[in-house]
């Protein structure tokens, strides 16, 4: 049994995970992350005030063809106007002109509405618009950052991979095989180093006669700590 490299094993293993871990929580990571989601952002007020005006056109447009057809109405009763005769008659015509002039009017005011809605929809539309490149150029900046910390992180993970295997090939298998099952159940932590009495795992102490036990044991087994039960290296 060797039990230097095992407890190394341990180590390195440790390390990968905890780079692993830090990985996605890399500062560079988190700003790359947050510049993409701006430039989301960007995209969606972008379509946001596009549909606005688009929206305002439209009612502009049906607008105006209201407006038309109200206009057509007042020149056809303008015209009838002049030609009755019965004061009634034209009381009740004049009645209908000012009802359909109001109602132009309405329209009018709300035409005129839209159209400065509009205005004002396309000047803020153009300024989001002069944003554009920084919001894009930032991203892309904090993108190749974030992308360089985790190439070098990778590259690390790499060469602990490298000296993992290495220590890998010098254990036997049946020792491989506790401890990768006892990773999976201690959370990444199957070996623990013997501190005077104490389990360097789950930090209990051992009675001296357990101890001289383990340390008598020739069985070639690794011997495991009867407190938590990890590979035991004394
Ligand atoms: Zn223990």
């Amino acid at each position: 049994m060797n039990a230097e490299a095992l407890l190394e094993l341990q180590l390195v293993d440790t390390a990968i995970d905890q780079l692993r871990y830090r990985m996605g929580r890399l500062p560079e990571v988190i700003a790359a992350d947050a510049a993409d989601a701006a430039v989301v952002a960007w995209k969606q007020r972008s379509a946001m005030l596009h549909a606005t005006i688009v929206e305002l056109e439209a009612a502009i447009a049906v607008s105006e063809k209201e407006s038309a057809a109200i206009s057509v109405k007042r020149d056809r009763l303008d015209k009838q106007l002049k030609t009755v005769i019965s004061p009634r008659e034209a009381e009740a015509l004049m009645h209908e002109i000012a009802t359909l002039s109001a109602q132009r009017s309405v329209l009018d005011d709300g035409e005129l509405e839209a159209m400065e809605a509009v205005a004002a929809g396309e000047a803020e539309l153009s300024a989001h618009h002069d944003g554009h490149d920084d919001v894009h150029d930032d991203a892309a900046a904090a993108r190749a950052l974030g992308d360089q910390v985790v190439a070098v992180a990778m590259a690390e993970v790499q060469q602990l991979s490298e000296q993992r295997d290495t220590l890998r090939a010098k254990l036997e298998h049946s020792v491989l095989e506790r401890y990768d099952g006892m990773r999976a159940q201690f959370n990444g932590v199957a070996v623990a180093k013997l501190s005077g009495l104490q389990c360097g795992g789950c930090h209990l102490d051992m009675s001296r006669g357990e101890i001289d036990g383990l340390k008598r044991d020739q069985s070639g087994d690794v011997p495991e700590c009867p407190n938590c039960g990890r590979l035991l290296v004394l």
